[in-house]
């Protein structure tokens, strides 16, 4: 299983920062967890400790049975999609080129690429005519949708998403929201979204947890119990 197990995980940057400040959290497998709390509390620290893009300075970092830190770090990049609040595609390659950035390093042959990329764009719900384009031709919309599209494309069974509707104006945030809603039930893997929205983090959200400045969890629950409380 891909459940996601923080035991007393803490990350002091070389500058002396304590961005997260022993932290236990057990991300269940298949469910969406969402970060949410003001800015500099330690979320996406927390997030990119999860594809090591950060070590933990203290702790222990589980995913299923395995710790994170005796795997490689490369092989755990292909298991995990990433979504930037930016969308980071490579300007000077095409949409379908950048949807299949990790499907070509695996060695999937072009068929397999081609089918993939199609079925992507498709479960993205951007226009097929698209794929021949770049991204600076495409709106911040669509280019989310293409970030999401080329992190789902080896079909991995974590998918990290950091701000991913930040960035886009009000109306489409709303809509790339509800249509993501929708995506995760198809797709079933287990999701970590920061954002700073709480209204985005109880409409998005199995479960919430609540950061507090220092880089601590507050609260951690279903958006149901949390209201409730
Ligand atoms: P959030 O995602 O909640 O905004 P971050 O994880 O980005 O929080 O940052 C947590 C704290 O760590 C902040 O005080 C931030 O300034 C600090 N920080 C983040 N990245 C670095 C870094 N590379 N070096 C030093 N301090 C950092
Ligand atoms: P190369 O020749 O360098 O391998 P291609 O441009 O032929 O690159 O293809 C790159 C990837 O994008 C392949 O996986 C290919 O299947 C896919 N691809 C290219 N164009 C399209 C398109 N119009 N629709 C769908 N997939 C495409």
């Amino acid at each position: 299983s891909s459940a996601i197990v923080f035991e007393g995980v803490s990350k002091r940057y070389p500058d002396g920062t304590v961005a997260v400040e022993h932290l236990d959290l057990t991300l269940p497998a298949g469910e969406l967890t969402v970060l949410v709390g003001p800015s500099g509390c330690g979320k996406t620290t927390t997030l990119r400790m999860i594809n090591r893009l950060e070590n933990p300075s203290e702790g222990r970092l589980m995913i299923g049975e395995q710790d994170v830190m005796r795997i490689d770090a490369t092989r755990l990049r292909r298991r995990i999609g990433y979504v930037m609040q930016h969308s980071g595609l490579f300007p000077h390659h095409t949409i379908a080129d950048n949807i299949a950035t990790v499907p070509r390093l695996l060695g999937w042959n072009k068929k397999r690429r081609r089918e993939r990329v199609d079925e992507l764009i498709e479960l993205v719900g951007l226009e097929p005519s698209l794929a021949s384009r770049y991204p600076h031709q495409l709106s911040g919309g669509q280019q989310q949708r293409v970030g999401l599209a080329r992190a789902l494309a080896a079909d991995p069974p974590i998918l990290l998403m950091d701000e991913p509707f930040a960035a886009v104006d009000p109306i489409v945030r709303h809509r790339l929201q509800q249509e993501f809603l929708d995506l995760q039930r198809r797709v079933q893997k287990t999701i970590v979204m920061v954002t700073h929205d709480i209204d985005e983090a109880m409409k998005l959200g199995d479960r919430v947890a609540i950061f507090e400045p220092g880089g601590a969890v507050a609260q951690f629950d279903t958006p149901s119990r949390l209201l409730a409380a």
